[in-house]
């Protein structure tokens, strides 16, 4: 399978199983997302305990691309030690900006690998690096 269908495909299982999303009882941080050129609106809600984040949903609206990339983002970080989080975080963004990664970075970032072929696509890097954003603010705050 090439990496543009396996995005498309992975793009669409998060969007339709509503994966991650939904609201938490007692977050330890909340980070609002916004991107008015798509309408992106996803709010990011975590907890931090043990210099971990143990938990992490999203809620609020937005395109295909924002979502799966929020929730993929989620699934990535759950139950994983903040530095690393952090790291994870700088190489995702790198790669977005055409930064090409070593092996040990994509084996860091796993499934959103796939989101690698969002920097050709200048116009959605904003919808893509949404939920990368917030967790970002979020770690660097706390
Ligand atoms: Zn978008």
């Amino acid at each position: 399978m090439r990496i543009e269908e396996l995005y498309q495909e992975m793009i669409m299982d998060h969007n339709r199983s509503g994966h991650n999303k939904g609201d938490m009882a007692d977050p330890s941080a909340v980070e609002r997302g916004h991107n008015p050129n798509c309408g992106d609106d996803l709010t990011l809600l975590v907890k931090l305990e043990n210099d971990r984040v143990s938990d992490a949903s999203f809620v609020g609206s937005g395109c295909a691309i924002s979502q799966a990339s929020m929730s993929m983002m989620i699934d990535l970080v759950k139950g994983v030690e903040i530095d690393e989080v952090q790291a994870r975080i700088e190489i995702f963004l790198k790669m977005i900006q055409s930064v090409e990664l070593t092996s040990e970075e994509i084996e860091k970032i796993e499934d959103c690998y796939v989101f690698q072929n969002l920097s050709k696509m200048p116009a959605r890097v904003k919808c893509g690096t949404l939920g990368w954003h917030c967790l970002k603010v979020i770690l660097e705050r706390s």
